[in-house]
C-alpha cells in the first residue's frame, strides 16, 4: 500500500531492526516508546482495521495471537506484558495499518 509507512517498513523501504519475522507478521520496536520495551507486531497484509476482516484477515490475526506468546522470552516479555490494538480516530489510531502494540519490560500503571 503506497504512503503506509509499516508498508515501506515491511518493503525495507524505511529502516527498522525486526526483533522478528517471518512470512506473515514482522516485531519491531515503536519509534515513541510508551515503556520501557514496546513492540508493534505487524501483519505483512495491509489492512487498518478489525471491521476490515474476512476469513483470511482474521487467520493472519489469530496467527498473531498465536506467535506472540511463542516469543515473549526472546523480546523480554517473560514477567507480562500489555496488548493494545487502538482503532479509528476515537481509539488514537495514528497508522492505518492494523498493528499489535506490546509493552512491558516493567510494571505498567492500571
Ligand atoms: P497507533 O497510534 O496505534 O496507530 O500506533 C502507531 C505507532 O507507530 C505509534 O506508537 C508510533 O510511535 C509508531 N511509529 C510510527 N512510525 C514508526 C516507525 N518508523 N518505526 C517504529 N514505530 C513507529
Ligand atoms: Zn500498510
Amino acid at each position: 500500500m503506497e504512503n503506509c509507512i509499516f508498508c515501506k517498513i515491511i518493503a525495507g523501504d524505511i529502516p527498522s531492526p525486526r526483533y522478528y519475522e517471518d512470512d506473515k507478521i514482522i516485531i519491531i520496536k515503536d519509534i515513541q516508546p510508551q515503556a520501557k520495551l514496546h513492540y508493534l507486531c505487524i501483519p505483512k497484509t495491509h489492512f487498518a482495521l478489525l471491521s476490515e476482516m474476512d476469513e483470511e484477515k482474521l487467520e493472519i490475526v489469530k496467527y498473531c495471537f498465536k506467535t506472540i506468546p511463542t516469543l515473549e522470552e526472546k523480546l523480554g516479555l517473560q514477567d507480562g506484558y500489555r496488548v493494545i490494538i487502538n482503532q479509528g480516530v476515537n481509539g488514537g489510531q495514528t497508522v492505518p495499518h492494523l498493528h499489535i502494540h506490546l509493552l512491558g519490560g516493567e510494571k505498567l500503571d492500571a
